[in-house]
């Protein structure tokens, strides 16, 4: 039944996300060439593998920190974060989410094995809302492993929770559209599509930059920013890979 409910609320994420995005694409886009896309196949298609294939290897996997947690976080703990505001535990909510994808995002792109599942993220020479379903299952493992584990270890109102899952559902697409929108001076405070936007650029200079979804100032901490004024020209990887769903998925075996 859970599974159930959880394969209908990805459905229902996914109308909203394509109708809110592809009119905010529409009404600002940034590459007015990219506005009829021949991959969305691909891009869902991929969604759809990991809605199915992830969910139970990721519960059992999470199981051992959360159980771990249980065991090692004393209850004045757990008494002092529920009795904090929502909003305030919803701003923890996404410096510990950035935390743990910080770590995860690195891990993807510095370990070649990782890399290669990874890749398949970055293969796409022009981004929309849709590329932030274009994730091999194994990439999608790790990273979500790594952010969720920090999450769940930390007992957070469940409700503010569910909150934050689906504002994170939104806020990738956000980072992956096709828009103008940067910020301003204020974008090294929040993460902009044109933050993300050079993360998924193939220039020399931001190679391995930006890999945080909310606060660009983790990365500066961590010398991992990267943010000129101007988004970049150029996006995607140098090796070419085919815009199939099962070329992709079986890419990182196949190397
Ligand atoms: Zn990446
Ligand atoms: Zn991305």
């Amino acid at each position: 039944m859970a599974v159930l409910e959880y394969f209908i609320e990805g459905l229902r994420l996914l109308a909203v996300l394509a109708i809110s995005f592809s009119l905010l694409e529409a009404l600002c886009p940034l590459n007015k060439q990219h506005r009829i896309r021949s991959n969305l196949k691909v891009d869902l298609g991929h969604g759809l593998v990991n809605s199915f294939v992830l969910y139970f290897p990721l519960m059992l996997a999470l199981a051992p920190p959360i159980l771990l947690s249980q065991t090692i976080i004393p209850a004045s703990f757990n008494l002092l974060v529920s009795s904090q505001p929502g909003w305030l535990q919803f701003l923890e909510m996404m410096f510990v989410a950035d935390l743990g994808i910080y770590i995860g995002h690195r891990l993807v792109h510095t370990v070649p094995f990782l890399w290669k599942f990874h890749s398949i993220h970055h293969s796409a020479k022009e981004l929309d809302w849709a590329i932030s379903y274009r994730n091999h299952t194994v990439d999608l493992f790790v990273m979500r492993w790594c952010m969720l584990s920090m999450l769940l270890m930390i007992p957070f109102d469940t409700s503010v929770l569910s909150i934050y899952f689906i504002y994170f559902a939104l806020h990738s697409a956000f980072l992956h559209s096709n828009t103008r929108i940067h910020f301003g001076p204020l974008r090294f405070l929040y993460a902009s599509p044109w933050f993300h936007r050079w993360h998924h650029s193939d220039h020399p200079e931001a190679r391995d930059k930006n890999f945080v979804v909310h606060f660009p100032w983790i990365d500066a901490l961590f010398g991992t920013l990267y943010l000129p004024k101007e988004p970049p020209k150029t996006l995607g990887i140098d090796e070419p890979i085919a815009e199939n769903l099962l070329e992709q998925w079986t890419y990182p075996f196949r190397r």
